[in-house]
């Protein structure tokens, strides 16, 4: 097996502790780097050190806090990861699932005038989310995140 090379040592932008950048690091984001309009746009090496990355990425999860709520689709009473005054349309699980509503109806074109952040805030809010994250053969179990057959 290959062992990685270190390109570059940087400087973390949050906590100033040193981190790596290896070849394999710079082959994945090449790999990943999407291309528009056969123009290719890529991703820049991390400013910030594995760490900060990884609760960076956390603060974007919630699953450890629920709360009431509303469905936005059928107004019953819901359980939900996402508090009453987020600005997101939170459907039930079971609304969620099902054919009642179409998620190709929120597709629009991208906006190369625009910034990517604020078209796809606009498109988060928009976009009906779950109410928590459950998977199939549920029953009984309002109060549980990432569960399934229980
Ligand atoms: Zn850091």
């Amino acid at each position: 097996m290959q062992r990685e090379k270190i390109v570059e040592t940087k400087i973390c932008k949050h906590c100033s502790a040193s981190f790596d950048i290896t070849d394999k690091d710079l082959e994945f984001y090449q790999k990943i780097s999407p291309i528009f309009n056969w123009e290719k746009f890529n991703i820049p090496a991390p400013t910030l050190c594995p760490d900060c990355r990884q609760q960076r990425r956390f603060s974007f999860r919630n699953e450890r806090k629920l709360y009431k709520r509303k469905c936005d689709a059928t107004w019953e009473n819901i359980i939900s990861i996402y508090s009453p005054d987020k600005p997101y349309k939170i459907y039930n699980q079971d609304f969620w699932w099902s054919d009642k509503w179409d998620p190709m109806d929120y597709g629009i074109e991208f906006d190369f005038n625009k910034s990517f952040f604020e078209q796809f805030n606009n498109l988060f809010k928009e976009v009906p989310k779950r109410d928590v994250t459950k998977w199939t053969a549920l029953v009984n179990c309002h109060y549980v995140i990432g569960i399934w057959d229980c």
